[in-house]
């Protein structure tokens, strides 16, 4: 009976086209290659955008990690989880950041929860902008204060829904550069307007640290924000960095505050140390390896160049998100199957992902990828999207 209403539900899904099912990675085939049922593809799919997952310094790092600490850390921070290696990686990512402390989450979801979690109070808001990442969205919902959404990057939308009165404990929150659509936030404007109406602005970079700015510091980075402008940054280790986990970096008292109140750092057992080891050795190369950034930087403007030059529907991005936007859920799904046929991982994204009639392929690019597997996915990309749907 149960059961049965489900199986109704499933196939309600799967006649919207928005069925999702899971591709089985047999084997890495090096950076930037996947072997999927037992074919090789090369990963247009991955947010692996340095090429750090792979390498063999951080692999390494997580193998030693395993021998010195064992395989798991035992316990939450709080009990007796917290070790020398988690440690190390707060404190550098704390300078890597600019920022007084930086406090280690098992997930970027998880640090989204606790953190909103904590500042937002009954009685306040979370605003936030309409194509924030889930778990921001979540956050909010589960804080008990009123989710506000304004348009996508408007600022005037956002001002409009402040314009009501901003009661105390609320907040600003934004991805840094959106995950779907690979646009960044107007996050000038936005900490001017938090800054004016003593509400805390949040910034979720999770993909744009490591990438975006001369050092990779972010969209923080790109507009000479700090601390004092963007009280609360949150970053993502499995993105970029290649590896596993979050982090919030900000104030010795927010980072405190944290630790009493973040219910999702309080409540689970604390990252394994290696995984710690392994991010520890990925954020240095990420620093002294500025050749992959200059190499993104460079597939990503030819990326943009040819496509639009052969009239894909690109949206206006900068960063390694490159999505191609197709509309219908069916056509956006055959388009990745086709590309698969081709020996290209690319997924496409649908509702409820992304808005409804905005289905997409998200390609996103990396270090690793060269020139010549760019050009052929852009020639069968022509190919295939010219073809009528
Ligand atoms: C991926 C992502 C997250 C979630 O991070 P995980 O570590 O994968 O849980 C949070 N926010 C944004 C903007 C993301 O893109």
């Amino acid at each position: 009976m149960l059961n049965n209403r489900l199986a109704i539900r499933l196939a309600e899904i799967k006649r919207q086209g928005l069925y999702r099912s899971r591709r089985i990675a047999t084997a890495t085939g090096g950076a930037a290659e996947v072997f999927s049922d037992g074919r090789r593809l090369i990963n247009f799919s991955s947010n692996d955008y340095l090429g750090l997952a792979q390498h063999p310094e951080v692999v390494a790092a997580m193998v030693r990690g395993a021998q010195r600490w064992g395989a798991g850390s035992g316990a939450s921070h709080l009990v007796s989880g917290h070790g020398g290696a988690h440690q190390a990686l707060e404190e550098a990512l704390a300078d890597y950041t600019g920022r007084e402390r930086a406090l280690l989450f098992s997930t970027g979801y998880m640090a989204n929860l606790g953190v909103v979690g904590a500042l937002a109070e009954r009685g306040g808001a979370v605003f936030e902008d309409r194509l924030n990442h889930a778990s921001l969205l979540d956050a909010a919902l589960l804080s008990g204060a009123g989710l506000r959404r304004y348009a996508h990057r408007d600022i005037g939308h956002l001002a409009d829904l402040m314009s009501a009165g901003v009661k105390p404990g609320s907040m600003v929150v934004s991805d840094g550069v959106f995950s779907m659509d690979g646009d960044a936030a107007p996050v000038v404007e936005l900490a001017a307007m938090a800054r004016s109406a003593q509400a805390w602005f949040m910034v979720d970079d999770a993909h744009g640290l490591g990438v975006m700015g001369d050092s990779g510091r972010g969209v923080l980075e790109l507009a000479g924000l700090d601390q004092s402008a963007v009280p609360v940054l949150v970053g993502t280790l499995g993105k970029a960095f290649g590896v596993f986990g979050a982090f919030v970096a900000g104030s010795e008292a927010l980072i405190e505050y944290l630790i009493q109140r973040a219910r999702s750092y309080i409540y689970t057992t604390a990252l394994p140390p290696a995984v710690a080891e392994a991010a520890l050795q990925s954020l240095q190369i990420a620093q002294t390896e500025a050749w992959r950034r200059e190499k993104l930087k460079e597939l990503i403007a030819y990326f943009r160049e040819e496509g639009l030059r052969m009239g894909l529907n690109l949206l206006p991005s900068t960063t390694p998100v490159q999505p191609v936007l197709i509309g219908d859920n069916t056509r956006a799904m055959a388009i990745s199957l086709a590309l698969n046929d081709a020996g290209f991982l690319v997924s496409a994204i649908r509702p409820p992902t992304v808005p409804a009639g905005t289905a997409r392929l998200r390609i996103t690019l990396s270090a690793v990828h060269e020139r010549e597997q760019v050009g052929r996915l852009l020639e069968i990309l022509g190919h295939i999207a010219g073809q009528p749907g």
